[in-house]
């Protein structure tokens, strides 16, 4: 089941839900019961890989 970060806009506190993408209206601030909520998507967790790249290039001492 996915989850979604939600930002309550009565108390501003934020958290996620796992919950299916049907149910997402039925959702309300565990903190102040508000159901006035903006879903949060730029805390999206990104896997992958994070390898640095170029570093340095001809690395020569003399
Ligand atoms: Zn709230």
């Amino acid at each position: 089941m996915p989850s979604y970060e939600f930002r309550c806009q009565t108390c501003g506190h934020q958290f996620t839900v796992k919950i299916a993408w049907e149910k997402k209206s039925s959702v309300t601030c565990p903190e102040c019961g508000g159901d006035k909520l903006r879903e949060v998507f730029g805390s999206i967790f990104w896997s992958g890989g994070a390898n640095a790249a170029g570093a340095g290039g001809c690395g020569g001492f003399g």
